[in-house]
């Protein structure tokens, strides 16, 4: 038998055993942040998490999960919308990344530069600083939205 069935997340091998551990909670949560592709608060994710009979999950379990795919580097928080989304891109734990968000249509876009991340190390290393995250949030109008 296998260890894990059909599933919908598209990531590769090393997504996949980390997405295998999911509890049925995480995975949902993971899965609408995945569906959306934009930042989406924890109140906004506990009512779309709301079942055929209306019911919603305690504030706190969402909070926990959504913590949860943080840690595993499953999504990201961006902190100036206080909202979260699913990590799209392969890259590093510790690698810079920047998100690109649409002020007119909500869509968030996640990207990594090479020059980007070596600019970040020598800032951080000129002050001799540890850095834990480096997020970079722009804000503007996506492709469609200025078109
Ligand atoms: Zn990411
Ligand atoms: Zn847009």
């Amino acid at each position: 038998m296998s260890k894990h069935g059909p599933h919908s997340h598209d990531g590769d091998a090393d997504g996949c055993a980390r997405t295998a551990r999911l509890t049925p909670g995480r995975r949902a949560v993971l899965d609408i942040l995945t569906r959306e592709a934009r930042a989406i608060g924890a109140y906004e994710m506990i009512d779309m998490l709301k079942g055929a009979d209306g019911r919603r999950p305690a504030p706190i379990q969402v909070y926990r999960a959504l913590d949860f795919l943080v840690d595993q580097g499953l999504a990201h928080r961006l902190a100036s919308r206080n909202a979260y989304m699913a990590c799209g891109h392969k890259h590093g734990a510790r690698e810079p990344v920047a998100f690109l968000i649409c002020e007119t249509c909500g869509r968030v876009e996640e990207a990594t530069s090479g020059p980007l991340a070596a600019d970040l190390k020598s800032v951080a290393a000129a002050h001799k600083f540890d850095a834990r995250a480096e997020i970079i949030e722009i804000a503007g109008r996506c492709a469609a939205c200025a078109a």
